[in-house]
């Protein structure tokens, strides 16, 4: 278990699409301030489906369990107050608008806020100095990259205290990839617990403090990340190495969670 005192707190969690497709299962997970969280899974394990859930966005779940922030329950809330209360979502494809400029989404990102943003622009684009170039310019003419930064950037701009990003480095290649993960490295040293899904779990692993899998709507491994990479199973499913022992039934860890 994750030891640290929890701002997110999910507990048994089961969420079904049209309230009869159950994709998790009694998933039950903590991020606590100033970590960084790796949630790591194949394709179809339900990781989106989890942040979706805790952000407010599927409606009328989760079915069973609880979404705890910095101690409210926050099961059913809509996604506008989940994230007034500092819940940050960067989804995957970046869900940012295309046809509108730089500027008008970074405004967009801030709808909610009535007080000065302009602190926070500052901020942000020292973070991502592309953007301040590119003000004007359309959101959808950007490269997958300078979209990517926008996205976050957008996300930074309510000042959550939890940033939850889905697939950072989907798509990009490897130079920015690692640009993605220097700058995720620095938003959490400015002091944002992050929650990230990714595919690319070597890098996930080594900017995380904490790291959890999830296979088919379940969580089936949990540990320091340190520890889940050294364990053979994620070394062989997500890391591509190969044991020179075979390793042994994954299915073994589903149920005694033991590390190899
Ligand atoms: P990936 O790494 O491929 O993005 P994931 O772990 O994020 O996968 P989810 O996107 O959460 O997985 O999907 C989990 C399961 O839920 C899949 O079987 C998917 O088909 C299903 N699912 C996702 N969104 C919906 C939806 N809107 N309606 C019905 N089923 C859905």
């Amino acid at each position: 278990m994750n030891e640290a005192v929890p701002i997110l707190r999910v507990t048994n969690v089961e969420t079904a699409y049209y309230g009869r497709l159950t994709v998790l299962r009694g998933v039950s997970l903590r991020v606590a301030a100033g970590q960084v969280v790796a949630l790591l899974g194949s394709n179809g394990a339900g990781k989106t489906t989890l942040l979706r859930t805790i952000m407010g966005l599927i409606p009328d779940q989760p079915e069973k369990g609880s979404v705890e922030f910095t101690g409210r329950r926050i099961n059913g809330w809509d996604p506008e107050n989940v994230a007034r209360l500092g819940i940050g979502y960067v989804p995957e494809g970046r869900g940012i608008f295309p046809e509108l400029t730089v500027d008008e989404n970074l405004a967009l990102g801030a709808y909610t806020r009535s007080d000065d943003i302009r602190p926070d622009l500052e901020r942000v684009t020292t973070l991502f100095p592309v953007l301040r170039a590119r003000r004007r310019q359309l959101a959808g003419t950007m490269s997958g990259g300078e979209q990517q930064m926008l996205a976050i950037a957008r996300a930074l701009l309510m000042r959550p205290r939890l940033l939850m990003m889905d697939e950072p480095s989907l798509g990009l290649a490897p130079r920015l990839v690692s640009e993605i993960f220097a700058t995720i490295r620095q938003i959490n040293a400015d002091g944002t617990a992050i929650l990230l899904v990714e595919q690319n779990a070597r890098m996930a692993l080594s900017v995380a403090h904490f790291g959890y899998v999830l296979e088919s709507g379940r969580l089936v491994l949990e540990g320091p990340s340190e520890e889940l990479a050294g364990n053979a199973n994620v070394q062989e499913l997500y890391l591509g190495i190969t044991q020179e022992q075979p390793a042994k039934g994954y299915r073994r860890y589903k149920t005694r969670r033991r590390w190899a």
